[in-house]
């Protein structure tokens, strides 16, 4: 993969939760490109984040990987303090850490439901909360939640995932509306389905049904993905606030 040099987003600190893999991955790469130094939360998955670390110093920024669990509310506070202590201030929080765990209703547990809204849902609360203080008193930030086009047409067998999902933009908005006056912006992105671990056990059967039905005729890129994020936390944007940004190839207009 090549990456247009560029220093936009040079000596700015950019967190992305779910950074190692997928989409986040994109996202890191993106920024890093861009000049960002990169801080990269994951929760398992320590040889990818190695391999995302890896490739994002090779591009000349800084870049660290932190094993992070962001549904514990603790934890989270915890370890983004020692963050920003290291970093001085995070200008861009990319939350984008999130699971499916899919079932139909009546076979969804409790702790079906619980595990999904934790992780996507209060782990957006649970990062976004670590860092607004630091970003009120700095008079700067950029957060960008990745919410889900799922959010917006529901799907069987998601009820928990969308309900997480389209949580997420009604938190982005009030986010939005409480933290203007500081110069900072809150956008969420709603991709559809876009070619990563989370959607390669789809059946192929059902995969093609999905294609029928996106006018561009295939899933998206993680990168294309990605490359919003950036136009997001690009000073280009600093009016724009509260929006939800979909990228879908069409799916949902
Ligand atoms: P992947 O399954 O490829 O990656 C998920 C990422 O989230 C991994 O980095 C994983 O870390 C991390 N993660 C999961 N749980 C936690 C947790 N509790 N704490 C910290 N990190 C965690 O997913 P995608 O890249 O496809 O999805 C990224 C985001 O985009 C998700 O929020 C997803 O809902 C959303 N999205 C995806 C779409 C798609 O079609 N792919 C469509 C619309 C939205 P680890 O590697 O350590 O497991």
């Amino acid at each position: 993969m090549t990456f247009q040099k560029n220093t936009e987003f040079k000596n700015s600190w950019v967190v992305i939760t779910g950074g190692d893999r997928g989409i986040g991955r994109a996202i890191s790469y993106q920024f890093a490109s861009y000049g960002a130094n990169i801080i990269v939360i994951y929760k398992i998955n320590k040889s990818e984040a190695k391999k995302t670390i890896s490739t994002i110093k090779s591009m000349g920024v800084e870049a660290r990987a932190i094993r992070c669990d962001v549904s514990n509310y603790q934890l989270v506070q915890k370890i983004f303090s020692q963050i920003i202590r290291y970093c001085g201030s995070i200008a861009v929080l990319i939350n984008c850490a999130g699971i499916i765990n899919d079932k139909t209703i009546t076979n969804l547990t409790k702790k079906d439901w619980n595990i999904v809204i934790d992780t996507n849902l209060n782990g957006c609360f649970n990062c976004s909360k670590a860092v607004l203080k630091n970003m009120i008193k700095k008079n700067y930030g950029r957060i960008i939640n990745i919410s889900s086009v799922i959010a917006q047409t529901g799907n069987i067998g998601q009820s928990n995932y969308a309900a997480s999902k389209s949580a997420i933009i009604g938190f982005t908005k009030s986010i939005a509306l409480e933290t203007a006056k500081y110069d900072i912006t809150v956008n969420a992105l709603s991709p559809g389905f876009i070619k990563t671990d989370m959607t390669k056990n789809i059946p192929l059967k059902i995969k093609q049904k999905i294609i029928k039905k996106i006018p561009k005729k295939r899933f998206g890129l993680p990168e294309e993905v990605a490359r919003a994020a950036v136009f997001l936390a690009s000073p280009q944007s600093v009016f724009i606030t509260g929006q939800v940004l979909n990228i879908n190839g069409g799916f949902y207009m």
